[in-house]
């Protein structure tokens, strides 16, 4: 039976990346957080990730503060 929400794990990863950059569909969306409540590993990565990606902002910023 496919359900029209069901992603894979390699579909979740692709739209957590994808989100940083632009905003996503409300059938994109749905199907995120409807996989996050079912799958344990895409959390974490989630939380990886937005971990790591809020690491390279912050430096970033530092970066441009200084050449300023
Ligand atoms: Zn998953």
């Amino acid at each position: 039976m496919h359900y029209p929400l069901r992603r894979t794990c390699k579909d979740v990863a692709h739209l957590v990346v994808a989100m940083q950059d632009r905003p996503l569909s409300l059938t994109e969306g749905a199907g995120l957080r409807l996989h996050m409540l079912i799958c344990k590993a895409c959390p974490k990565f989630e939380k990886q990730f937005l971990t790591l990606r809020s690491a390279m902002k912050q430096w970033r910023n530092y970066s441009g503060d200084e050449s300023a």
